[in-house]
């Protein structure tokens, strides 16, 4: 077995130090596996995330996983004014299927391939959007079988997304929080891969979002969503690694920032407490980063306090008003993105975020695919079109 190979077979636990060779996903303490840290600085002239050979345990298998990766970093006056604070935007909603999650796709799905998952017939996940999406996207590429476990009631409009890579959906009834545990059980049985929100070979994937930042533009502060803690988790092994490589000076602070009606990893950071209880979570828009029970919470918690950042938590009203800010600026994100830039927002009027830091807000996926704006129209015959034309700016 070469040192890759064995890199990349074995899983370690950031919280107890446990190390084991088996395709496990938990360790016996009960936290997340993570694959060994490693520091190697080799770059190629792979495209994308690939590029960052020496830090993945496998490379590109070709196919539309050589466009992940390698996305925007762009500033905005109308934004940074908002936020109060320097804030460059990493936009993730250029990946194939519009979010991060293909980052940790294509890298999982390259390495079940590879026989990183063990001897595996399918791949599957737990997801009723971003995730479904992606990871049906990278199997159908890799002519892997694809189950996707969705909640009963998903609508319909999510469903025709995710259907068009033609996985296996199944609409689960019960108590769908119940599944994430359940399906790696079951996958077990029945040799499928699931490769569900923080895996080890999702997180290996997703940490490329914090490289590209950290080596673009080395900021002090990295503002992002959190949900399942799976991309977090990756941008916190990121940080760790380019910082023990020597490759970046400072380790920025990482903060991380839920909806408010289901922020269960804020409300523990804010009693002080080194794990995270699950809640029951109330409706927000920013639907995509729900999680009541997050799987990676406590991993989260000790990211947050490890890099010096925070957790925090904003309500609609201020995502909403982050969402309009951003559209100002010709850029469409999900709900659930806009929350990084509302949540920067926050932490700079509480001053827990220097003004004079400069910030990259990792907007985690695309706003094409849910309609949020209200259309304001107006209406013209070809003969009234003159009048009506006139007018076209003139109030601005
Ligand atoms: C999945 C997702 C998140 C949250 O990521 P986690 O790894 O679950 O914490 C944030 N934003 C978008 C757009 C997502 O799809
Ligand atoms: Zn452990």
């Amino acid at each position: 077995m070469s040192a890759e190979r064995v890199r990349a077979a074995t899983r370690v636990c950031y919280a107890c130090g446990a190390a084991t060779t088996a395709p496990a996903v938990r360790c016996d303490c009960g936290e997340p596996l993570w694959l060994p840290e490693v520091t190697d600085p080799t770059e190629t002239d792979a495209p994308g995330m690939w590029r960052h050979a020496g830090l993945l345990p496998v490379d590109s298998p070709g196919g539309v996983a050589d466009a992940v990766g390698d996305t925007p970093l762009v500033a905005s006056d109308a934004v940074a004014d908002f936020a109060g604070v320097d804030v460059s935007l990493k936009l993730e909603g250029h990946a194939p299927t519009g979010s991060f999650k293909d980052r940790g796709s294509a890298l999982a799905v390259a390495a079940v391939e590879a026989g990183y998952a063990g001897d595996v017939r399918a791949v599957g996940t737990v997801s009723h959007g971003n995730m479904a999406m992606s990871t049906a996207a990278f199997a159908a590429s890799a002519d892997l079988p694809c189950v996707v476990l969705v909640p009963d009631d998903i609508p319909e409009s999510r469903l025709g997304v995710i259907a068009q890579y033609d996985p296996t959906v199944v609409r689960v009834d019960g108590d769908y929080g119940r599944l994430y545990e359940r399906s790696l059980e079951l996958g077990r049985e029945h040799d499928i891969a699931f490769l569900n929100s923080d895996v080890p070979l999702r997180v290996e994937g997703q940490k490329t979002t914090a490289v590209e930042v950290c080596l673009d533009a080395a900021p002090d502060a990295i503002v992002m969503p959190v949900s399942s803690g799976g991309h977090a988790s990756g941008a916190w092994k990121a940080v760790r690694e380019l910082h023990a490589a020597g490759r970046i000076d400072q380790i920025p602070d990482l903060h991380f920032v839920q909806a408010s009606a289901c922020a269960p990893i804020d409300e523990a950071f804010a009693r002080g407490d080194d794990t995270v209880a699950s809640v029951d979570g109330g409706e927000t828009i920013a639907y995509s980063i729900a999680n009541a029970d997050p799987p990676s919470g406590d991993r989260v918690l000790t990211a947050a306090r490890d890099t010096g950042g925070t957790v925090t938590s904003v309500d609609d009203d201020a995502t909403r008003a982050a969402l309009d800010t951003l559209a100002r600026a010709g850029i469409s994100v999900e709900a659930s993105c806009a929350v990084a830039l509302a949540g920067t927002r926050e932490l700079v009027q509480s001053g827990r975020l220097d003004s004079d830091a400069e910030v990259a807000a990792i907007m985690t996926g695309t706003g094409l695919k849910e309609a949020s704006g209200s259309a304001d129209t107006a209406r013209a015959t070809v003969d009234s079109l003159d009048t009506v034309l006139g007018g076209v700016g003139v109030e601005r």
